[in-house]
């Protein structure tokens, strides 16, 4: 295969191909604590387990390949432990191996300690003191540098990169290399998502050699949320977050997390921070100057070493906390986005298609983009030479800066536990609720400390026994502000006006999202009440024996499996089986179902799904003509049909409802909302609605609102008396509580959640998410009345 690489990056791949040759090493524990003398073991390079370096074309290495590498490393080699944390979703091993110096990693609890006391400088004493023991720690501490790969599993190059990484770092006598083993504490998670790995080389082993080599799996390639996975950083819904959190970062605290990713083949080779504008204002500034000098030096190395088309400052922003736990726990996020290939396939992107996007151009160079990279061929290999040259020139710095990094994660602590000042935000104080517990076990895995005093009174309010309280002043009070307080996204606006995208959503404010009332308080405040035990919620019966569907395209739909996570994880536990599209096409489908739920999709991907000659056969065509006839069958026979958001869209055209959605075709200057908070008011003496307070909340996104229209202006298939509507956006105040939102007059008086009854049965509407990423429990009562009734 011919590339067009220029000479300074055939420097750079030869670096890392020819290596010096291996070298024999001993484990001093092992020689420590056994009579016999071990005898040493060549350090293996990757090639020489998986049989093809990682890198080469057309070749992934399976989820037990990677262990076997990794396991022969750590027994060939003093400078690496590798050890299970845990099992995945789908019960594989999850893994990390520790990288440093063999001294160093003879006393890893002491460097824990480190960590431990600098990220909360109340534990080295009075306040006069702690600066002085400070010293001190820095003096001796290491950088924590936590390195992530593969979280999103059709980016394969960062879990094929991980062996490089480990391999050079295992067996290098370079300088640069020996001083960070000395310097740094390197914790190298091959993969986020192991289960992912698999599915995806199966797929692509699978279609190899075929008109459909490189194309993604027509599934998630995480169990329930695909993608979405990397959005869970504060929600901890997955077990793979769960142990990520509990077992890497609040063990160890890092100073840098260096997050291997890719993105499309079209824009910058990549992307390295300062991030673009917003930032999440709870993410200290100290951080923000972190991640900013170590994006820009490592892009400057980079480009020095004859890197091309390396953006910084553009593209993905730090508003979300939901990607970015260590921006509130003391660490940079180094994200890093390589351009794709076509998975292990080699791609060809011409000049010319090189995309212009969020504010540089890849054709020309700027002060956010360069050098110009003049197209071509684009490989694995270019991926995975990309993304080992990024995580050294990132572990460099983190040798060379140790001193620093201590100090600057030793600033941050100091000022999270300051005693604020008359005015600041003190405390957040929590009352039991229906929904506190899980927002308190969220701040609780956040490695926030809750308090929970008993009843007491602050400001003249009394508070119930089992009533929490979250101090700001303490390590991580920033990230429970974050997820507490009211988010008020910044009007951004492009050069002609126009709003600029938000990477992700706009809004994270669980207690709106949750429904639990919270209350902040801006003062000092004592409390004398001794400790209460914290009331438990209880967990009530599983199961109610009747059987739903979930639809389930061969477009992989994030809110299915959000949407079958959340069944599985009720409380009634609610059981469910998956439809796909020659299901829903065979029909007959009341005999076998009272209830189905369309989740959130593109009604042109229910329709049509991928379109013939994309996929193998099997996976081609949605659910058609047939299947809209099957489903419409189903309803009048006396089925319940529930479609979510933009299947809401589909549910109007396809079956001729007398709703029209209002902001369909409406310019983004015009309408606008990308992931937001708003207000809706609920008919309560609906089923769907019964039990539920007057005023609720909606999590809008790409989401339609309704309105009524009439058979004397529209063909419809029922009259407009056959509509319910059951929330709707009020008349007289502003629809918007967190996050942005443009055009809100438009949405005043609208419905948001309606029933059209159709023969013996009836369609539920949802104009927005209900269970939006497991997170929206003030609106499950709407999701559920409307699955049990
Ligand atoms: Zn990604």
């Amino acid at each position: 295969m011919s590339r067009r690489l220029f000479l300074p990056l055939l420097l750079v791949i030869a670096a890392f191909t020819f290596q010096s040759a291996p070298l024999a090493r001993t484990r001093i524990w092992q020689s420590e604590s056994s009579v016999a003398i071990p005898a040493p073991e060549p350090i293996p390079a990757p090639e020489e387990v998986l049989g093809f370096r990682p890198g080469d074309d057309r070749k992934l290495a399976s989820w037990n390949q990677l262990l076997t590498y990794f396991n022969k490393l750590d027994q060939a080699s003093d400078r690496v432990k590798f050890e299970a944390l845990g099992k995945s979703t789908m019960d594989v091993p999850f893994v990390m191996a520790t990288i440093s110096a063999p001294e160093n990693l003879a006393r890893l609890e002491e460097y824990k300690k480190i960590q431990r006391l600098l990220a909360d400088p109340r534990m080295l004493g009075a306040s006069g003191a702690r600066d002085r023991k400070a010293v001190e720690l820095i003096a001796r501490g290491k950088t924590i540098v936590v390195i992530t790969c593969g979280i999103h599993s059709t980016e394969v190059g960062s879990y094929l990169s991980s062996m490089l990484i480990a391999h050079r770092l295992a067996s290098s006598d370079e300088p640069e290399v020996q001083e960070i083993l000395r310097n740094t504490i390197i914790l190298l998670v091959p993969s986020l998502n192991p289960d992912g790995v698999d599915i995806v080389k199966k797929w692509y082993d699978k279609t190899l050699g075929t008109p459909y080599e490189g194309t993604s799996p027509p599934e998630l390639y995480q169990k329930y949320v695909g993608h979405d996975n990397n959005r869970d950083w504060y929600a901890f819904t997955q077990v793979e977050t769960k142990i990520t959190v509990s077992k890497i970062h609040n063990v160890w605290h890092p100073q840098i997390v260096h997050d291997i990713h890719q993105q499309g083949e079209f824009g910058s080779r990549l992307f390295l921070p300062p991030y673009m504008q917003p930032v999440e204002p709870n993410v200290p500034r100290q951080l923000v100057d972190g991640y900013t000098e170590l994006g820009n030096w490592m892009a400057t190395r980079l480009r020095a070493k004859g890197f091309a088309g390396i953006t910084t400052n553009s593209t993905y922003d730090a508003w979300t906390p939901a990607r970015a736990y260590s921006h509130y726990h003391g660490g940079v996020r180094i994200l890093s986005e390589t351009a794709s290939a076509r998975i292990a396939s080699p791609t060809t992107v011409k000049f010319g298609d090189l995309r212009s996007r969020d504010g540089y151009d890849p054709q020309r160079a700027s002060a956010k983009f360069g050098p110009v990279w003049r197209g071509g061929s684009w490989s694995l290999r270019d991926i995975t030479n990309y993304m080992t040259a990024a995580a050294f020139t990132l572990l460099s710095h983190a040798s060379q800066n140790r001193e620093q990094w201590l100090r600057r994660f030793y600033q941050i602590g100091k000022e999270a536990v300051r005693p604020r000042k008359p005015g600041e935000l003190h405390a957040f104080i929590i009352p039991p609720a229906d929904n506190s517990g899980r927002l308190l076990k969220i701040l609780e895995t956040g490695g926030v400390k809750i308090d929970y005093p008993g009843a007491f009174t602050v400001n003249r309010q009394r508070y119930r026994q089992g009533t929490a309280v979250v101090r700001m002043a303490q390590p991580y009070g920033a990230f429970a502000k974050a997820l507490m307080e009211v988010q008020r996204y910044p009007d951004l606006r492009d050069g002609s006006g126009h709003p600029i995208q938000p990477y992700d959503v706009t809004a994270h404010t669980l207690p709106l999202l949750m429904g639990v009332p919270v209350t902040p308080v801006y003062n000092r405040f004592a409390l004398t009440r001794p400790k209460a035990e914290r009331s438990k919620g209880s967990n009530g019966g599983c199961g109610d024996g009747a059987r739903r569907a979930i639809y389930k395209s061969h477009v992989p739909s994030m809110d299915e499996g959000w949407t079958r996570w959340v069944l599985e994880n009720h409380a009634r536990c609610l059981f469910h089986t998956s439809l796909q599209d020659a299901d829903v096409r065979r029909g007959n489908l009341l005999k076998q179902f009272p209830t189905i739920i369309v989740p959130d999709q593109a009604p042109r991907a229910i329709l049509n799904g991928h379109r013939a000659g994309a996929m193998p056969s099997q996976y081609t065509g949605g659910i058609g003509e047939e299947g809209v006839k099957a489903l419409r069958q189903f309803v009048e026979e006396g089925g319940t049909l529930i479609f979510l958001n933009r299947a809401s869209d589909f549910a109007i055209e396809q079956f001729k409802l007398p709703l029209r959605n209002i902001v369909t075709g409406v310019p983004r200057k015009d309408f606008f909302v990308p992931g937001s908070i708003l207000r809706i008011e609920l008919d309560t003496s609906h089923p769907i609605a019964q039990g539920m307070q007057k005023e609720s909340i909606a999590w809008v996104e790409d989401s339609p609102v309704f309105e009524v229209i009439d058979r004397s202006t529209h063909e419809t298939s029922v009259p407009a008396s056959s509509v319910r509507i059951i929330a709707w956006y009020p008349a007289n105040k502003d629809p918007l509580l967190s996050g942005w939102l443009l055009g809100g007059n438009r949405l005043r008086g609208k419905a948001a959640l309606v029933e059209v009854a159709i023969g013996k049965g009836k369609m539920i509407l949802f104009g927005f998410r209900p269970q939006y990423r497991a997170q929206s429990l003030a609106t499950y009562p709407l999701f559920f009345n409307a699955i049990l009734r």
